[in-house]
This record gives C-alpha cells, structure tokens and sequence, in this order.
C-alpha cells in the first residue's frame, strides 16, 4: 500500500497537528492530518505502550514549537534563555519573541501561505523593512516598522495567489495594505500559536 513520506507532512502526522509546513496543500484535503487523523507516521502500533513521561510530554511540545516556527534547537535554546531574563511569564516572553521573528511576520501579513515559504522569501532578500533589503528570518521586528515585499517578490506564484485572497484579515498587532504592512504594536500571547503550552516547555528546559 502506498505510504505517504513527505518529511514536512511525517513532522505533522507526528505532532499529532497541523503545523502548515507546506504552503497551500496545508489548506487542502489532500492535508494528510485530515486524511488520516490521529495516525502516527507508520501507524498505530498494536500492543505497544506509548511513552506518558512527563519528559516525553514536554519534548514532544518543544518539538512541536521549534517545527511550527521552522527553528533550529539552538535558536529555540536562545529565545527561552534571554527570556528567562525578562521580567514576566517566562513562556509567554519566549512565544512573544518567536512571533517578533521577520519569516513569521510575513507570514502572518498574509504574504505567503506559510512559515517555510515565508522564510524563503526573506532569505532571497524579497522583503524591505523601512525600505531597506533584510534577508535574515529571525531579524526581529519593533512597533513602527514597515515590512514591504520587493518587487521581483510579486512575481513569485504563491505570494501573488496569497495577496490575491478576499479574506484575509490581519491581526491585531499589524496591518497591511496590498504588498505593505506595518507594525502596530508588539503581539499578545493570545495572538502567537495557541496551540502550544509553553509551560511545558519552560519546564523541559528547566530540568
Ligand atoms: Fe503536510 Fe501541511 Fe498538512 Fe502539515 S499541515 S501535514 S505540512 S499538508
């Protein structure tokens, strides 16, 4: 029988959740988390118990964290770490400042279909932030700043059907205008992913 191996879909089909890694087919029924709900890569292994460890709870979340922003474990390392040293929900500083990321503000302007490609875009210096080329992801952005999309940038399919959509609507914490958005103020927990229970993570990195 055929298998479904994407490696992005196998991190979702593992996390049990939608982490939208793969552009439009994320939005799709060809989704593979729809198609096949509840089933790890591999499938349900009869007979065998699965780990209920607290450890295994926590790193299974901070898992699901670093892929959902597309980080790397020593980045994910870094943001809990300094903020650790902000006064404060330790968890709630560490989602604030993953949300502050450049990749994920494009993203959420509606840009681009997701975070990967997101990314993409911002390493091939398409995006200008007060008019100047940024192509670092983890650039972090302040209130006041504009982020535009250059304009080879346009031409890049996904990007031209994503500004093409009716329906989007920004968050609170930015606003946009055709292929120019704006920082309004700094994000709320509420307004990162809320699929997400960072105290869990606060907790595997506290061990
Ligand atoms: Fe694949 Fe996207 Fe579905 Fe994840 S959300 S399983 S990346 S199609």
């Amino acid at each position: 029988m055929a298998r479904y191996t994407d490696p992005k879909c196998r991190v979702c089909r593992s996390a049990g959740v939608k982490l939208f890694l793969k552009g439009t087919r994320c939005f799709s029924p060809k989704c593979p988390v729809e198609r096949r709900a509840g089933v790890p890569p591999g499938g349900i292994k009869r007979g065998r118990r699965s780990s209920k460890s607290d450890y295994g709870i926590q790193l299974k979340e901070k898992q699901k964290l670093k892929n959902l922003y597309g980080v790397m474990e020593r980045q994910i390392r870094r943001y809990f770490d300094e903020a650790l040293k902000v006064k404060g929900a330790t968890g709630e500083t560490m989602m604030q400042l993953l949300e502050r990321r450049l990749d994920n503000a494009v993203f959420r302007l509606g840009f681009t279909p997701g975070r990967s490609v997101a990314r993409q875009v911002v390493s091939h210096g398409h995006v200008m932030v007060d008019g100047k080329r940024v192509d670092i992801p983890s650039f972090r952005v302040r209130p006041g700043m504009v982020i535009a999309l250059a304009g080879k940038a346009l031409k890049v399919p996904m990007v031209k059907m994503n500004l093409e959509k009716k329906d989007y609507v920004a968050p609170q914490w930015l606003e946009r205008k055709a292929a120019v958005g704006r920082v309004v103020r700094l994000p709320n927990r509420d307004e990162a992913e809320t699929g997400i229970n960072e105290q869990l993570i606060v907790e595997y990195y506290s061990r």
